[in-house]
């Protein structure tokens, strides 16, 4: 895998829906290598912060990797420069079997990781012939990162991952996950609303508030801030 990354760094990022403005001129740096966590409440901008690393809505500001911006970039050409996004909710195919669900990943890069994945998530060679609907919620998600993985991505964004899953579940995708940036030497820009999970794997973390930058710092510090620990940690997320 070709593995010169580099920093992804977004400079003012305005998102609006009609007359919704989502993203509110949003400086972001996620360094090369890293695990950079944003966190935030429902409706903060998050998704909609990937949406358009990954090119798939229209905004304002300038996505960049390295020194170069990607602003021209449509959906396909900024998967082959290996920037992948793995959707909240996971997005998999549920009537076609699991093994055509990875051969789509591997759509826009032609590449066929078939032996990664399954070095990864060793069940789904098993399951190559079942129908992804059937699959159980966690590996239901654990097919949806094959499936990115599917890309060969630099940088893969993973919108929600634990969301909905048992605790022991989430534990194994985690795993996965400092797998994927350890082993693999794979950026990850991880979105959660699950903070105490986020922050247990992430060297940086952004949290969103209402469309902006309301926190940022590395992940280890901002654990110990009490605004995080009062309003994300503590008692019931909003
Ligand atoms: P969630 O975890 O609920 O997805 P989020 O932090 O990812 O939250 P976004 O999904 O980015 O937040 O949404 C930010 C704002 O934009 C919210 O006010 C949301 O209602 C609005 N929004 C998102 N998608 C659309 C859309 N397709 N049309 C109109 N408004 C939208």
């Amino acid at each position: 895998m070709n593995k010169d990354i580099k920093d992804i760094t977004i400079k003012g990022l305005n998102v609006w829906y009609g007359p919704v403005h989502a993203v509110k001129g949003i400086d972001l740096n996620v360094p090369a290598g890293s695990i950079t966590t944003i966190l935030g409440a429902n409706g903060a901008g998050k998704s909609s912060t990937l949406k358009a690393i990954a090119g798939g809505l229209n905004y304002t500001g300038t996505i960049m990797i390295g020194d170069e911006s990607i602003n021209d970039l449509p959906v396909y050409k900024r998967v082959r420069n290996g920037v992948v996004l793995c959707p909240e909710g996971r997005g998999i195919f549920y009537q076609m079997t699991v093994k055509e669900n990875l051969l789509a990943g591997a759509y826009t890069t032609k590449n066929t990781n078939l032996d990664l994945v399954f070095d990864i998530f060793p069940f789904i060679k098993d399951r190559l012939n079942q129908i992804a609907g059937t699959l159980s919620g966690g590996e239901q998600q654990m097919l949806a990162i094959a499936r990115a993985l599917m890309a060969n991505p630099k940088y893969l964004m993973l919108d929600e991952p634990s969301l909905g899953l048992a605790p022991i579940i989430i534990q194994k995708i985690v795993e996965v996950i400092k797998q994927i940036n350890e082993s693999l030497k794979i950026t990850v820009i991880l979105v959660e609303q699950n903070t105490s999970v986020a922050l247990s794997i992430a060297h940086y973390a952004y949290v969103f508030e209402n469309g902006k930058v309301a926190l940022s710092g590395k992940a280890s510090e901002l654990v110990g801030n009490p605004i995080i620990q009062e309003k994300y940690l503590g008692g019931v997320r909003k």
